[in-house]
């Protein structure tokens, strides 16, 4: 079969078009040429985590690869159908376990069998979607799809230290059913937790002051997750979660050496209210990472804030491998509608 050929500076131009198209490319069984893979990131090219993505994406489909070096921005991917099984990646010191998943999860979600998955790298990076949101906010709405996929956190990994281990059993469907979000419903319940590990306790004090503070919640919606195994190193991360009738959505803070624990706090606490204030249901981060199931299965719609380069970009890549329309069209300034299907 001719390769699809894809151009990896596209738009947002990092390593989401990279993982979408892998995973794409196992699902339809179109072998795919990227690229300028991440050419708009200021260290270009496939690095230690896109690498362990690429070999990942190899394993569970039995995959010709060529070009699958560091700083390789050339792929060629050529990939057999999807294996269920049990896999255990290691992603290497901090690179992001969650990344790996996003690229291997869909096509496992479609296999033809039961896949438990274990990771091993960072479960918490900047940039990346962190366990919580995975567990709390996306996995809830993709086991609304038909799948059932249940997240385990067996050790928390953080920057630097990483050595995090992320636990994934995978109960396939035929196929996804589609999904309408297009309102929140009544708040049901709201949590700010911080977790800390080896870190001094007036940073959580401090944290959990900062977003009580902005967003004036009491005393019963603040809680602390402590670590204080040596082993996991320092870190710091600041979750919201609000939960609504038929939503609940996750914000986080990353600490970051350097960087006060009320930024860090202010940082999670200001994505949380520009969403309440824009009184849609799914965020910034949900609204990139639903294009690809909702492609799958053919149809649904969600509202959500003024959509980012990563939806934009996201969108243009499922288009290439799926034949799906897929519309964004502002409902008011905050608010944007994304329709999948005719
Ligand atoms: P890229 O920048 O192309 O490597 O893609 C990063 C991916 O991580 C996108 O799917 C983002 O939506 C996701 N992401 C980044 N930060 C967060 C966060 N704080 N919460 C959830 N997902 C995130």
């Amino acid at each position: 079969m001719s390769k699809l050929k894809i151009d990896g500076s596209y738009g947002e131009g990092g390593g989401q078009i990279l993982r979408t198209s892998l995973a794409l490319s196992i699902i339809t069984r179109q072998p795919v040429h990227i690229e300028n893979i991440r050419a708009k990131r200021d260290k270009p090219g496939l690095q230690r985590q896109h690498l362990a993505a690429v070999r990942a994406a190899a394993q569970i489909s039995a995959a010709r690869l060529s070009g699958d070096a560091l700083g390789s921005r050339d792929l060629r991917f050529e990939p057999g159908a999807a294996r269920a099984g049990d896999y255990t990646f290691d992603v290497g010191s901090a690179g992001s376990t969650t990344l790996v998943l996003q690229t291997i999860l869909p096509p496992l979600l479609l296999a033809d069998g039961r896949s438990v998955i274990e990771l091993v790298g960072g479960t918490h990076n900047p940039f990346a979607p962190p366990f919580d949101f995975l567990d709390r906010a996306f996995l809830p709405l993709l086991n609304r799809m038909g799948p059932q996929v249940v997240m385990t956190l067996e050790r928390p990994g953080f920057y630097p230290a990483g050595g995090g281990r992320l636990r994934v059993e995978v109960e396939p469907a035929p196929g996804l059913t589609p999904l309408e979000i297009v309102e929140r419903g009544e708040t049901r319940r709201r949590l700010c937790r911080v977790t800390l590990s080896n870190l001094p306790e007036h940073v959580a004090q401090r944290e959990l002051a900062t977003v009580a503070s902005a967003l004036d919640w009491p005393e019963e919606c603040l809680e602390t997750r402590r670590y204080q195994d040596r082993h996991f190193g320092p870190g710091n991360v600041v979750t919201i979660e609000i939960e609504s009738e038929r939503i609940r959505e996750v914000f986080t803070g990353f600490g970051r050496r350097g960087v006060p624990a009320e930024t860090v706090a202010s940082e999670a606490a200001a994505e949380a209210m520009r969403y309440l204030a824009a009184d849609v249901p799914v965020g910034e981060h949900l609204a990139d990472q639903l294009i690809l199931p909702l492609a799958l299965a053919g149809g649904g719609t969600y509202v959500t804030l003024r959509p980012s380069p990563h939806v934009t970009t996201n969108i243009e890549i499922v288009g290439k491998f799926l034949g799906v329309p897929i519309r964004v069209e502002p409902l008011a300034e905050r608010r944007w509608q994304v329709r999948v299907g005719p």
